[in-house]
């Protein structure tokens, strides 16, 4: 099996018999609130889902990661992991050396020790991590938004965040690691999909399972953009989609409790050392991964692995064009399997599927399994 990122996998959900000790000393600390982005980070952090952290950055991690993708030890790092608070806040919790961690609903998640609290330059991260400055893109707008001063420390998990929805696809690192062992699977492709998978997505996963023991669908369920599908409808439309067309005993599908950052290319990075830790070994990476708009070249997310050595990654990422069915071929290809030009191609742009949908109309075949498209078809007439 894959070793997770850093060597190790990281739990740092307490011990069961500490947890009232934990309860009890949270009454005589300063509270922070924290989102449901702090939130998934959180539970990721503590599931091992990105180990070698083992809390929210502290400033030479933070400063490493944004200028140079690296952690302070070296590791590839390329997304900030990190926890703001405004300066009254700062102010509070400066004289202590913990902090509790509650959801809006005044639940305690965590304890996290305070060892770092520092001032950061948004514009510096925005430019660095997302490419732009610009307001308009959703990870810059979320990184202006916050609090002006970051706090790094490592963090006790005391309880789980309160999941209502896929309780029975929330798998976490070691449970993806103990199935894909119970299967006997030694190569893993994860799949990381925000969207309906339509017949080209599914080519790709089946390309990469030509070549595979076992495929993680891993769709991301965090918080998105609100114009995306929700979580609902499409984990819908996964689980008739793989009923009908997949070999059960090959694939696998969880839950990514990530965020979106749509961070493009280092987002990808991320992504993938993500996927290391629940033990998969090769990452598909499509054109645009994790974008948004126009800010990112469409193979920028592919480019960037380049930047990297296989033994820094370890995971192995998979590159694909898009892929489409071609009525000349007779099925699916892309532009690197496909002589014709685009003509026979079946294509639909994303506002012609959506108002397709909208009406009732089955998108056609080449395009989304039947099944696939009557999923989604209730999905927007139910909203
Ligand atoms: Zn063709």
């Amino acid at each position: 099996m894959i070793k997770p990122h850093g060597g190790m996998l990281i739990n740092r959900y307490i011990d069961e018999n500490k947890k009232d000790e934990f309860i009890e000393k949270s009454n005589s600390l300063p509270k922070i609130t924290i989102d449901d982005k702090n939130i998934s980070d959180l539970e990721m952090i503590a599931s091992g889902a990105m180990s070698p952290l083992t809390g929210f950055m502290k400033q030479n991690d933070y400063n490493s990661v944004v200028n140079n993708m690296r952690l302070n030890n070296g590791l590839i790092w390329s997304i900030p992991i990190t926890l703001a608070v405004d300066e009254e806040k700062a102010n509070e919790i400066k004289s202590f050396q913990q902090v509790g961690l509650y959801d809006e609903n005044n639940r305690l998640l965590a304890i996290m020790d305070v060892e770092d609290v520092y001032k950061y330059d948004k514009e510096v991260e925005a430019e660095k991590v997302f490419r732009t400055k610009d307001g308009e893109h959703p990870g810059v707008a979320y990184v202006y938004s916050q609090g002006d001063y970051l706090i790094g420390g490592d963090i006790y998990m005391i309880q789980k965040p309160d999941h209502e929805d896929f309780l029975e696809y929330r798998l976490d690192p070691a449970e993806t690691r103990a199935r894909f062992e119970a299967n006997g699977w030694d190569t893993i492709v994860a799949f990381q999909t925000r969207n309906p998978i339509h017949r080209a997505h599914e080519y790709l996963q089946k390309c990469a399972l030509e070549i595979v023991d076992g495929l993680l669908i891993h769709p991301l369920v965090g918080r998105t953009k609100s114009d995306d599908i929700s979580a609902e409808i499409r984990m819908k439309s996964y689980l008739v989609l793989m009923d009908k067309y997949y070999p059960e005993n090959r694939i696998l599908l969880s839950v990514f409790p990530a965020a979106m950052r749509y961070g493009g290319p280092r987002e990808a990075i991320f992504h993938a050392l993500v996927r290391k830790n629940y033990g998969c070994t090769h990452f598909i990476v499509g054109r645009d991964h994790a974008g948004v708009g126009n800010y990112y070249g469409t193979y920028d997310a592919q480019h960037i692995f380049k930047e990297f050595s296989h033994e820094d990654l370890d995971i192995t990422p998979l590159f694909f064009e898009h892929a489409f069915y071609c009525t000349e071929c007779g099925n699916m290809a892309s532009a690197k399997t496909c002589p014709h030009d685009a003509s026979p191609h079946v294509f639909l742009s994303g506002t012609k599927l959506r108002a397709m949908l909208r009406k009732g109309e089955r998108t056609p075949k080449e395009f989304s399994r039947p099944e696939v498209a009557d999923v989604l078809i209730e999905g927007m007439q139910s909203k």
